[in-house]
């Protein structure tokens, strides 16, 4: 297919700690599959996204480069994959401004994510962010500048951020039904994106909620976490079903469907269904059920680690390549942002050449 047919893919991942098995298994992991796809990848470093949490200083680019060198030890091909910086394409705020302008503030108000973080934040105000800050809730805005910019037709994310491209589709819609034919509509997300649970036993694994298993934890690391996962029985059980439908999993209390999951992702089919026949009987066996998953994980982890630790893949390696992918993207982004402003009636921008 020529370039100008390929489908065009796009996911974004913050730098706000380290990749874990909730990204991976909900977005990286479908990144890898459409890089061996005839597609245009676009995959960037969300560090403005970063930035809805942050209440002091922290090393958001020396966060950015750790997560990159994650990705690519992951697998991803900065050759194959356009990866690259949110922040190397101011543009995109650009572009939030101008959809900001045509987005309700109860669309925005209405948002899952947004209601969870205030909730969270309302329940113990020592949580990260500023539930008043324009920029929390305006991240849906500056999420579909992000996927609009480079015209997607393909967003792969979790089942946590399907709210948030649907906005996103909702938004080009209106601002096309407005202004004229503009901007690519992505395709509706997939339905049966995967969400991880915390290892706490709460609904999502997420790397503010420090509940993640990642994909650098060493041996005793993996140990240690998967040991620490609640598994008392629930009076009334958490719906961890997830919205997979070939993977059987009956309800379960969330820390042993987190146990089950990673066993249903990880394990040989013979063993995950020995465990589920386990369960569906009772009886002790959750000792081992640990054991077995930290096994599995840690054998998982051993060749992500060593590719994370190859000096080849560097710090020096991944600004390379962050340069020159964030010229590649560029053309395509001003395009899209231009065709905005001449649509809205502003004009084109007099100071880019
Ligand atoms: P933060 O807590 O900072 O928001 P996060 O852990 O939610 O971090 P993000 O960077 O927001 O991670 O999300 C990156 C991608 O990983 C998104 O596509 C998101 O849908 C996916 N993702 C995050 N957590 C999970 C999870 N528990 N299960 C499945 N997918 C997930
Ligand atoms: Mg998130």
């Amino acid at each position: 297919m020529s370039e100008a047919g390929k489908k065009i893919i796009l996911s974004g991942i913050r730098p706000t700690g380290r990749l874990h098995y909730g990204n991976y298994f909900g977005a990286v992991r479908e990144f890898l599959r459409l890089q061996e796809q005839d597609a245009r990848c676009y995959y960037f470093v969300a560090d403005y996204h970063a930035l809805t949490t942050i209440t002091e200083r922290r090393e958001i680019y020396a966060d950015t480069l750790h997560m990159l060198r994650t990705y690519v030890a992951c697998g991803l091909d900065p050759v194959r994959s356009i990866i690259y910086r949110q922040s190397d394409l101011p543009c995109t705020a650009e572009l939030a401004l101008l959809l900001g302008m045509i987005t309700n503030i109860g669309h925005l108000e209405r948002g899952t994510t947004y209601k969870d973080k205030m909730a969270k934040i309302e329940a113990d105000p020592r949580t990260e962010g500023n539930p008043l800050s324009y920029g929390l809730l305006g991240y849906p805005v500056l999420m579909a500048a992000d996927i609009l910019i480079v015209q997607a037709d393909i967003v792969p994310v979790g089942d946590d951020q399907r709210q948030h491209v649907e906005m996103a589709c909702d938004i080009a819609g209106k601002f096309n039904a407005r202004f004229g034919e503009t901007l690519k509509i992505p395709a509706a997300v997939d339905r049966n994106a995967l969400r991880l649970p915390g290892l706490d036993g709460s609904m999502k694994m997420g790397k503010s909620d420090n509940n993640t298993l990642d994909l650098l934890d060493d041996e005793a690391t993996v140990l240690k976490k998967v040991k620490s996962v609640p598994t008392t029985t629930d009076p009334e059980p958490l719906g961890t079903d997830s919205n997979d439908p070939d993977v059987v999993i009956p309800k379960m209390p969330a820390g042993v469907g987190v146990l089950y999951r990673l066993l249903s992702l990880l394990a040989p089919e013979a063993v995950y269904l020995e465990y589920l026949e386990a369960y569906r009987s009772g009886g002790k066996f959750y000792g081992n059920l640990k054991k077995t998953v930290a096994e599995h994980v840690s054998q998982f982890n051993a060749p992500i680690i060593e590719r994370f630790n190859d000096p080849a893949h560097g710090d020096a390696f991944i600004e390379d390549f962050l340069r020159s992918n964030a010229q590649k993207v560029t053309p395509v982004a001003l395009d899209t942002v231009e065709s905005c402003r001449e649509a809205i009636g502003i004009g084109r921008s007099l100071y880019r050449a």
